[in-house]
């Protein structure tokens, strides 16, 4: 944590670079510079009721809006940015992605009536050891683009899986069987949550999520905004 401290103070008096292509900024550019920023991998699902995020969590789960912002792939640097926000402490870089995509899912029209933004909780261990939660600050941009609130506190991460990073993807769905939990699910009752992840990848841990949630208030309406995909999704629409 305090490393993470330091980081971010240092980042302030030490010039900054662009996260995705480490150009030197030039002004104050929020960590992404113009030339990047034009560039951007957008996938715009935000805007169709129908795509490919959608089409992916539809026979996995009860779902009513989900999108993803940007593109990950194997020859664009924008997992770089990725890295920064959740390894190097650019927790406000996070905010500010999450406002910028905020902005796109409001002028979409379809998160309208979103209660709460919801970020995907760490468990209390890997949070104590990174400082924060990078998922928080993404929700805290779009929550306020939104006009929603966010809330980190009624679900909470009961298990400490091990980082999904080291694990094969046959393996994930196994490691993150049952690991959610609410505390006050009376909060969620007829509610639109809008649930937040930086990536997604298999989906085991959004929909481990979204069972959790369901389990205890059926009600509850569940939509999906994830920063990035990693997936290799079909750009059909
Ligand atoms: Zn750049």
């Amino acid at each position: 944590m305090l490393y993470n401290i330091l980081n971010s103070a240092l980042s302030l008096i030490i010039v900054d670079r662009c996260m995705v292509c480490n150009e030197v900024l030039k002004a104050e550019m929020h960590g992404i510079c113009l030339k990047c920023r034009l560039k951007m991998p957008k996938t715009n699902f935000c805007f169709k009721e129908h795509n490919p995020v959608k089409e992916f969590f539809d026979p996995l789960a009860r779902v009513n809006q989900c999108s993803a912002f940007f593109l990950l792939k194997t020859d664009n640097d924008w997992h770089h940015v990725i890295h920064e926000f959740k390894y190097r402490g650019k927790r406000l870089y996070a905010q500010r992605l999450g406002a910028m995509y905020g902005a796109d899912l409001k002028s979409s029209g379809l998160y309208d009536d979103i209660d709460y933004v919801v970020p995907i909780p760490l468990h209390w261990r890997k949070r104590l050891k990174r400082g924060y939660n990078q998922s928080t600050y993404l929700a805290e941009g779009i929550a306020k683009e939104l006009g929603a609130k966010v809330d980190h506190r009624t679900v909470y991460r009961k298990k400490n899986n091990p980082s999904q990073t080291l694990q094969e993807a046959t393996d994930r769905w196994e490691n993150v069987d049952n690991i959610f939990a609410l505390r006050n699910a009376k909060q969620f009752a007829n509610k639109h949550i809008l649930l937040v992840d930086d990536v997604l990848t298999t989906g085991a841990t959004i929909c481990s999520c979204i069972s959790s949630i369901h389990r205890v208030t059926p009600n509850c309406r569940i939509s999906v905004a994830t920063l990035a995909i990693a997936r290799d999704i079909s750009l059909k629409y």
